[in-house]
């Protein structure tokens, strides 16, 4: 005997809002709301008042859920904005023939490391395509929107205004499925730091934009030449060329300049020598080479 497909889906949407998230149907075997839109709004029911999309009635109420999944065998689709929550979706590339090209979740690790932040631990699924998706509950009082791409290729966000397709729901590409752990951690600062909103241009004669991997890249900058100036004795060198290999990627993709770079890491150096200047301006210079010849150039820096 087959278990009612229904079922399965109903329990996924009950589990999803015991966990305070808000759920709506998604079409049964898709992606999409199952919800009407706007321009085949009848104006009766939930929309008596005016039109409501699924983020207003997304909902955590367990007999309303019964009732919306005891009709079809509908995905689980959580509104991440109500919810609170903050996923990061790591996708895989489409064209699935350039199999070295790095996908969403190898970007996200190198991201990390050039944070000098370990990867975080929280509630993770597996998306039907081979992707992942990381739940973060939001830090209260910032409103943080989608991105997409902004922060690294291949690297979404969902926040207000956006859902994720929850575990357990069907498509045909395969399952959704719930992996590690059971909570979604807080989201860490430093990924707040990357993922909120870049500031309103500064209205100066200069006219300089602060963007977002500008943002990013001025954290970056902070922590490896922390990292330069603190290390202990005999991890210094080795310190230095992992901080010079890591900035010397944002150097390719435009967010530092070269001279930027060289100057806080000899400044970081020197204030912390056990050599000569120019046997850290060797390593300086590099790790550097090494890291520009390396990775994809992007742009320069303004
Ligand atoms: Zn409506």
């Amino acid at each position: 005997m087959t278990q009612d497909p229904r079922s399965g889906l109903l329990c996924a949407a009950l589990d999803a809002a015991a966990r305070g998230w808000h759920v709506f149907p998604l079409r049964p075997g898709t992606k999409r709301p199952a919800l009407h839109g706007e321009k085949t709004c009848t104006r009766t029911g939930p929309c008596t008042d005016g039109h409501r999309k699924w983020e207003q009635r997304a909902t955590t109420d367990p007999d309303r859920i019964r009732a919306a999944w005891s009709r079809a065998p509908f995905n689980v689709g959580i509104a991440t904005g109500p919810s609170g929550l903050v996923v990061i979706d790591l996708d895989v590339p489409k064209d699935k023939s350039s199999s070295d090209a790095p996908d969403g979740a190898a970007t996200f690790q190198a991201l990390c490391e050039r944070a000098a932040h370990p990867a975080p631990t929280t509630y993770r699924t597996r998306t039907a395509s081979g992707g992942t998706h990381l739940y973060f509950t939001a830090p209260p009082g910032v409103r943080l929107s989608n991105t997409a791409g902004s922060v690294s290729p291949l690297v979404d966000t969902r926040a207000h205004g956006g859902y994720v397709v929850a575990a357990g729901s069907i498509t045909p590409a395969g399952r959704y499925e719930a992996l590690c752990a059971p909570v979604a951690a807080p989201l860490p600062g430093w990924l707040l730091s990357v993922l909120r909103p870049a500031p309103k241009p500064v209205q100066a004669p200069t006219g300089v934009t602060v963007g977002r991997s500008r943002l990013y890249a001025d954290v970056a900058l902070a922590n490896e030449t922390r990292n330069v100036a603190t290390a202990a004795d005999g991890t210094r060198n080795a310190t230095l060329l992992r901080a010079a290999r890591a900035l010397g990627r944002l150097i390719a993709s435009g967010d530092l300049t070269r001279v930027q770079v060289e100057q806080a890491l000899r400044e970081a150096a020197a204030g912390n020598a056990t050599q000569s200047q120019r046997y850290y301006d060797d390593v300086i210079r590099r790790g550097l080479d090494w890291s520009i010849a390396h990775n994809p150039t992007r742009r320069r820096a303004a």
